[in-house]
């Protein structure tokens, strides 16, 4: 493609040009059925053969756990201050929901392209993918990197490794711009959401002989009205109500326990989730969980007769994504989406854990939250278009003289 100048922002009303091209590969990456639970060798084939001929360095991280892999793509010279467009490859399973367009082929009416992950969050990489041919033209003043993930959706697993490979290479950008869906804001807080198990094992007897055993059903329920405790004083601090439901939040969402109804329970495991805005919110929820459970247990051991095990383990820990003041990538992000202000969302993403490992982080990318993971799943083209925008103000600050 020939190199054309940067377009200023009030040559952008219209169709987008790039357009064409994002939702031909937008195609490409529905058509990849890159569930959670397969591996990602296939789409992520794709993706570095396409970047890597659009002239960026293509690094395909093999995660050491699992048959996946993240991918590092650069454009420009060096490792530091450059500007990071982030996304996940993954995308939720369609089984059980009621579609009524094929989810893993595109398809398009004149405002919207149907598929699984046109939203969350494939379209936002198509832009990216697309805008590389922006992001060569001329000697970038710093580098772009394109961030593929794995494993968002069940646990942020890709993230934490790219995290790892940032570390170990020193790596040190500028920014971070998570493009999960915000329709576009520029989003500079969210909640976390940090999962748990909790298991505990009593001893069987039965019913008749009750002296005899230890329900863990019994426990089970007693930490449960435990947990509510601890919610219900969240709410005497103070109301943040940049969120919809203003504190820090505390479910147990799912509860395994006994086997029939005339034996006394010998195991039973939980599961619950917390929901923190700021991180010392989970450790002092957790560290009062804990110390319940050190209380109860002191108790047994105390009176001489069973003790039942007791043990919490982390099932996925996505943390919250913190607002800083005067951050870089918020004001950034402001620039390149044209907004005035940032916002807080309620869902997670893997920003918190980019900010946790001190990457300035902000989440701003295309399409409705409230498409993702639904049947029918869509993005409208309006939005490819919004981010095609970004990319182009982006690609404009990049490859700007400096001053
Ligand atoms: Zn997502």
């Amino acid at each position: 493609m020939s190199a054309t100048p940067p377009i200023r922002n009030h040559e952008l009303h219209g169709k987008e040009p790039l357009l064409d091209v994002a939702i031909d590969i937008l195609a490409k990456l529905v058509s990849f059925p890159s569930v959670s639970s397969e591996p990602n060798g296939e789409v992520i084939e794709f993706i570095s053969a396409f970047l890597s001929e659009s002239g960026a360095r293509v690094e395909r991280l093999r995660s050491p756990h699992q048959p996946k892999e993240n991918l590092w793509a650069t454009f420009g010279d060096g490792d530091s201050d450059g500007l990071v467009l982030s996304g996940h490859v993954d995308v939720v399973p369609v089984t059980g929901q009621n579609w009524t367009r094929p989810p893993f082929s595109l398809t398009r009416d004149t405002k919207r392209v149907y598929g699984r992950g046109t939203t969350d969050m494939k379209g936002f990489l198509a832009c990216a993918m697309a805008a590389s041919a922006l992001f060569q033209q001329e000697k970038l003043r710093r580098p772009v990197h394109i961030a593929v993930t794995f494993d968002e959706e069940v646990g942020c697993h890709g993230a934490r490794e790219l995290v790892d490979f940032l570390q170990r290479t020193n790596i040190r950008p500028a920014a971070i711009i998570v493009g999960e869906p915000t329709s576009m804001a520029v989003v500079d807080r969210h909640k976390g959401s940090v999962g748990f198990t909790t298991e505990i094992l009593g001893t069987p007897a039965h019913s008749s002989q009750v002296h005899l055993g230890q329900s863990a059903i019994k426990i089970a329920s007693e930490l449960v009205s435990e947990l509510a405790l601890i919610g219900e004083r969240l709410t005497q601090d103070a109301a943040d109500a940049a969120f919809s439901y203003p504190y820090p939040s505390i479910n147990v969402g799912a509860i395994r326990g006994g086997q029939v109804r005339n034996i006394v329970a010998a195991s039973c495991a939980f599961d619950w989730e917390i929901r923190p805005i700021l991180p010392q919110q989970l450790a002092d929820i957790r560290r009062a969980f804990d110390r319940h459970v050190a209380e109860k247990m002191k108790r047994y051991a105390d009176a001489g007769g069973l003790v039942p095990s007791i043990t919490t383990n982390v099932a996925y820990d996505t943390p919250p994504l913190v607002g800083l003041p005067a951050s870089n990538a918020v004001s950034l992000a402001m620039n390149f989406a044209d907004r005035n202000g940032s916002s807080a969302v309620s869902y997670g993403t893997e920003a918190g854990i980019y900010q946790e490992a001190g990457f300035n982080t902000v989440v701003c990318g295309p399409g409705d939250i409230q498409q993702a993971h639904a049947a029918d799943e869509w993005i409208a083209v309006d939005q490819l278009e919004q981010c095609l925008s970004f990319m182009r103000r982006l690609a404009q600050y990049v490859t700007e003289p400096s001053q």
